[in-house]
């Protein structure tokens, strides 16, 4: 775990005193304004990033939130808005001493129309209960993630979280209709919206999505949920080479276009060690190299698991899959995703873990963890790579026994650099937040940079939000 604050230069901020514990008391109300037991606000999912945060507040709806910016703008008080704090990238935890705005109690689904289908919720709803509301009527949010039963849909709209999905739905910037944000100052700005065509002006919602809480703090949003489809079927499958990977994704999008709705990979060490530190999963096939778990939903189920199954046994015929079985027993599914959902924690379990979330050309996405393994040799435990292929996204994983300075050398920039050279993206999903923040200019030019900068400024002249996150 990694105190940072001793590393960085702390920013020209007010320091807390009573006085402003106390107004913020009489805002909030003393249950809603912690000043002890604050550990878990303080360190990040990956236990990376230890911050030292004195106070965290709870506000309990929009004019709460813009309030406490207000005050916050007014003293130079240094905020870090929190949702689920299970971000990969240290965005929600203070690194130094802000103050913790959790949005934990903006958790209503405020209205899910069966007829539009479009829900509107507060940003603190956590993920998996807002879909719990959403299917209630039949529908669904098109977003699904492993870090569902705690993460919350408005940091998922403020990561632009994209998730198992996005090969069917898309990302947020087209399923997010409208955006309610408080900036800097306090004031809320309204960008709902309840249409998916709406043209009158610059398209502003989108700056709030994956933004990384630097621009705005998200209170509200609308969103267009999907019908749950009515029949669900997965096939796992296991393949001897990269080659058969992409020739089976392919496939897969050729045979089963309309119904495909997840494409993900899992290499057989990341199984493996999945498998290994969580005894009660189940793999239904083992002993490949690589695996692939692929999703069809759509509205015939005999007629999809005809496709399914056709799609499987002429990719057998090809030799392209080795191995596999389709299921559409909705236990089963679930079984199968469990083994999937598993991975990123089963490397954390026991180790530390170099993690990297990149967008590589498909050609080219696995080649990056055959260089890793030579670069780390026998100083790494497990290098890995799984992920959305669908979505070109692969989490490669480094882990060893714990924080291994000549590892970590040996990974970075080296990673970034590679993703550059194939004009990748170093951060495919999961945002820039503290830990990459040294490298956005791998991917972003300094034009861009400068441009992002110039925003920031405009929107947070006092740089009170999320400080020492995204920019230099
Ligand atoms: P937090 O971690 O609390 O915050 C993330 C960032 O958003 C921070 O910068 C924070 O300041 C800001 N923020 C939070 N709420 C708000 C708000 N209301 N307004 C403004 N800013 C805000 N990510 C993916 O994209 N795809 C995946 O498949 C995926 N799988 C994961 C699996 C596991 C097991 C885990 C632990 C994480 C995974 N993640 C994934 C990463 C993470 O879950 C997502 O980034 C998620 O969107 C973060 O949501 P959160 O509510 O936990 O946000």
């Amino acid at each position: 775990l990694t105190q940072i604050s001793d590393h960085v230069q702390r920013g020209n901020y007010a320091e807390l005193n009573d006085k402003d514990v106390s107004h913020f008391e009489q805002l909030l109300g003393k249950n809603h304004v912690l000043t002890e037991d604050l550990e878990g606000y303080n360190i990040c999912f990956l236990k990376r990033i230890r911050g030292n945060s004195k106070l965290v507040l709870k506000p309990a709806n929009t004019a709460e939130v813009s309030a406490v910016l207000r005050y916050c703008n007014e003293r130079r008080l240094a905020v870090v808005p929190q949702g689920g704090n299970t971000g990969l990238v240290g965005g929600s935890v203070p690194i130094c001493d802000e103050i913790v705005l959790s949005l934990q109690r903006l958790n209503k689904v405020l209205s899910v129309d069966e007829v539009t289908g479009i829900a509107i919720v507060e940003a603190g709803c956590i993920l998996e209960n807002f879909d719990q509301r959403a299917r209630d009527v039949g529908l669904t949010v098109p977003l699904d993630l492993g870090a569902k039963a705690s993460c919350h849909i408005g940091g998922n709209v403020s990561t632009n979280a994209g998730g198992v999905r996005v090969v069917r739905y898309g990302n947020l910037h087209g399923s997010v209709l409208g955006i309610e944000a408080v900036l800097a100052n306090g004031q809320v700005l309204d960008l709902m919206s309840n249409f998916k065509k709406d043209n009158t002006g610059y398209h502003m919602k989108h700056l709030f999505i994956g933004s990384e809480g630097t621009l705005g703090v998200v209170t509200k949003l609308s969103m267009l949920c999907p019908h749950v489809s009515k029949a669900v079927n997965v096939a796992f499958i296991g393949l001897n080479s990269f080659e058969d990977v992409l020739k089976t994704f392919v496939s897969a999008k050729r045979n089963l276009g309309e119904i495909l709705s997840s494409c993900e990979l899992i290499d057989e060490l990341a199984l493996n060690t999945a498998l290994t530190q969580f005894k009660f999963l189940n793999s239904p096939i083992s002993g490949y190299p690589f695996y692939m778990l692929i999703e069809t939903s759509g509205s015939n189920g005999a007629h999809d698991e005809e496709k399914i199954n056709q799609f499987i046994s002429e990719g057998m015929e090809r030799g392209e899959i080795l191995d596999g079985t389709v299921t559409g027993e909705p236990g089963k599914v679930q079984e199968i995703w469990k083994i999937r959902e598993m991975v990123p924690l089963g490397l954390i379990e026991k180790s530390f873990c170099f993690k990297y979330d990149i967008s590589l050309p498909l050609r080219d996405f696995y080649g990056i963890v055959d260089v890793m393994r030579e670069r780390c040799g026998p100083l790494a435990t497990v290098v890995c790579g799984y992920g959305h292929l669908g979505d070109s996204n692969l989490h490669l994983n480094v882990s060893c026994e714990q924080f291994n300075e000549d590892i970590y050398k040996r990974v970075e920039p080296f990673v970034y650099e590679y993703t550059s050279k194939l004009k990748g993206s170093i951060s495919a999903e999961h945002g820039i937040g503290f830990l990459k923040k040294d490298y956005l200019h791998y991917s972003k030019n300094p034009v861009a940079i400068d441009w992002m900068r110039d925003m920031k400024k405009m929107f947070d002249p006092n740089g009170i939000l999320n400080p020492y996150k995204m920019l230099n």
